[in-house]
């Protein structure tokens, strides 16, 4: 597939335009997905069908124990109800088009290809148990999925394929939902069988721009009749949209919200999460101590450490000043090497330095380890890769433009020069939310 250019050159992913899901995907096939049903939908039509009400529960089971990806896996329908089941619904909305193991099979990514031919990606991880026995110590083993919400993004972060890639939809509920019924599928065909202990909304996407999707998703992960995860294994992070910030904690949901931080002086900020020149830093971290301060959860922030960007003593003394004192904690991540980006991830003693500044300075902080580089598990990078590559000059004018505004911006000078990407279109979708 070849990429469209908009007018600065800049690539888009490779999907129709419009932000409303249902209607983008509903020109290629009508039928709505089965996983993403609101309440009493899936009842209504089994009782149009002349069925007992105990077929809705054996359509759950097969959805979220059997993970099935077709009527015809649901074995405990009869056969003429399965065929009416697939004609009106979609099992599974998210096809993986491909999956890329790596690091020794702890990481898997899987390319999804969506029915309008918009491209996402899942990566399932497991961390194997820790320190032996359990409980009484040590840790449990997890498998961990991490979740798309829209097809590319808007934000635009200036180190993020998927930034690049520009904003192409928002998902729908059971196109979220799949992801996850597909790495479920996937782990218990596994040697080990398995069941997943954690979703992270950190795959492709700004979930709090999509809000309503990304909750009737948690929902229904969290209800018993469904998948039954509690709200507490879920995680869904954010660069810093701070009215989905205050309504969640107006919601009090018991899931971990993280932010992405990435650096904490407002004029770096705008470069690095050009959303912050919408919503600033102090905005950003009151919402989410208000979140903290009404869930009794502590907030993660997301740090990824750019050479010579973010990474000096001053930035780790800026973390200290706005975040002591608060139930938050840092996670460190090295940043991955994705194309297009001018540059590199702070070498290893930089990190180590940068989070013992921090602990020192009343800030609880972890270093975390890259997944998956050599699967290209930067977020968004696959569906990037099959965008096809820009021309050379394209890539020049967006690397030259990321320096001149973060050296800009390392001089204190708040950038004045539109973000390599597109903001007034994340702002406008971002307001009323
Ligand atoms: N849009 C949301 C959630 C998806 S991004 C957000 O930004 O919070 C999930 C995380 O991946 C974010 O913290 C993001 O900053 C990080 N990320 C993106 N590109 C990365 C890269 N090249 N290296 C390391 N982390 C990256
Ligand atoms: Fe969007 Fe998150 Fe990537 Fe920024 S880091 S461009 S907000 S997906």
């Amino acid at each position: 597939m070849t990429r469209a250019r908009a007018a600065g050159g800049r690539a888009v992913a490779p999907v129709p335009a419009g932000t409303d899901p249902a209607s983008s995907r509903a020109a290629v096939d009508p039928r709505p997905g089965l996983s993403g049903l609101a309440d009493g939908v899936l009842e209504a039509w089994l009782a149009d069908q002349g069925q007992p009400s105990y077929r809705a529960r054996q359509v759950r089971d097969a959805l979220w124990g059997g993970y099935a990806s077709s009527a015809a896996e649901m074995q405990t329908l009869p056969s003429p109800l399965r065929e009416r089941l697939e004609a009106a619904f979609r099992v599974d909305t998210v096809v993986a088009e491909e999956v890329t193991v790596a690091d020794g099979g702890l990481t898997e990514k899987a390319l999804h290809r969506l029915a309008d031919g918009a491209l996402v990606e899942s990566v399932l991880m497991h961390y194997p148990a820790r320190g032996g026995h359990v409980p009484g110590g040590g840790r449990r083993e997890r498998h961990t999925v991490c979740i798309s919400s829209q097809a590319g993004c808007a934000v635009g972060c200036p180190f993020c394929a998927t930034g690049e890639l520009g904003f192409g939809r928002d998902l729908e509920t059971s196109e979220i939902l799949d992801q996850v019924r597909h790495a479920g599928r996937r782990l218990a065909a596994g040697s080990g069988g398995g069941r997943l202990t954690n979703v992270v909304f950190m795959g492709m996407g700004e979930p709090l721009l999509n809000l309503d999707r990304v909750l009737e998703a948690v929902a229904t992960l969290s209800d018993p009749d469904h998948f039954g995860l509690g709200a507490r294994h879920v995680v869904v992070s954010t660069s810093g949209v701070v009215p989905g910030i205050r309504r969640l904690a107006a919601l009090r949901p018991q899931l971990t919200l993280a932010v992405s931080l990435h650096a904490a002086r407002d004029p770096l900020r705008d470069v690095l999460v050009p959303l912050n020149r919408r919503w600033t830093l102090a905005e950003v971290v009151a919402a989410a101590r208000e979140y903290a301060r009404v869930t009794g959860r502590r907030v993660s922030y997301e740090y990824v450490m750019i050479s010579g960007v973010n990474d000096t003593e001053a930035d780790a003394d800026a973390i200290c000043g706005l975040l002591r004192g608060d139930l938050a904690h840092v996670n460190l991540i090295p940043m991955n090497a994705v194309a297009h980006t001018p540059w590199q991830a702070s070498p290893p003693g930089r990190v180590r330095e940068f989070a013992a500044r921090l602990a020192a300075g009343g800030v609880g902080a972890t270093v975390r380890r890259n997944r998956g580089q050599d699967a290209g598990a930067a977020c968004g990078q696959l569906a990037a890769d099959r965008a096809g590559e820009l021309p050379p000059p394209a890539v020049e004018r967006r690397q030259e433009s990321i320096l001149r505004q973060s050296e800009a911006a390392l001089r204190g000078d708040r950038s004045r020069e539109a973000p390599p990407d597109v903001v007034p279109a994340t702002v406008a979708a971002g307001e009323g939310r």
